[in-house]
């Protein structure tokens, strides 16, 4: 069974969890260093960032997952959490810093403002649904980083080999294809 850790300082942390144990994970709840050994991937999940930022700190855990990112363990950021794995972040400082895209934050208006779609993502499936929350884009990616989704002209979701980063919340709908694509072709 594959050990995936789910970050654990804030945000949509118990919906990734849940979805992840419904498709045949082993979750681990990541809040002290000792809960990153022996994962075979990560999911950085969506909240806020600078809080997310702040607590990482506290915890210590900015460069040990950065290592272990830098070392080839899948992750997978969304919303906050592909802004903490973005290695440039309009506007603010980076976070982790390894995946090699630029994203802007809150680039899909105000909270009040969030919707849900369905989105056609070729290399995974049609009519995936995803929920948008004050949800950054991404504005650019490096050579080699795959584009998997593009909503409104804009990158909601891409893959830079081993790390893969959306916009939106695929966790807190009822469907977990995109989950199962980090598991099943990444992990
Ligand atoms: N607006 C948040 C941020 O900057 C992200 C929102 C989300 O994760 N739903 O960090």
């Amino acid at each position: 069974m594959k050990q995936i850790g789910v970050l654990a300082l804030q945000g949509a942390v118990r919906e990734h969890a849940q979805m992840l144990e419904a498709i045949g994970c082993k979750v681990v709840l990541v809040k002290h260093m000792k809960d990153l050994a022996e994962l075979d991937g990560l999911v950085l999940p969506g909240g806020e960032s600078t809080t997310m930022r702040k607590l990482l700190n506290h915890y210590e855990l900015l460069e040990p997952i950065r290592v272990l990112a830098q070392q080839g363990l899948p992750m997978f950021g969304t919303c906050a959490g592909l802004i903490l794995l973005a290695k440039e972040v309009i506007g603010y400082e980076s976070h982790i810093g390894v995946m090699d895209v630029v994203v802007a934050r809150n680039s899909f208006g105000r909270q009040v403002d969030s919707f849900e779609i369905c989105l056609d993502i070729p290399a995974i499936g049609e009519a995936i649904s995803a929920v948008f929350i004050r949800a950054p884009h991404i504005i650019s990616v490096g050579e080699g980083v795959e584009i998997l989704a593009q909503h409104d002209g804009k990158i909601v979701l891409a893959r830079d080999g081993h790390l893969l980063g959306c916009s939106f919340h695929p966790e807190l709908t009822t469907d977990s294809r995109i989950l199962e694509y980090f598991v099943t072709s990444m992990v």
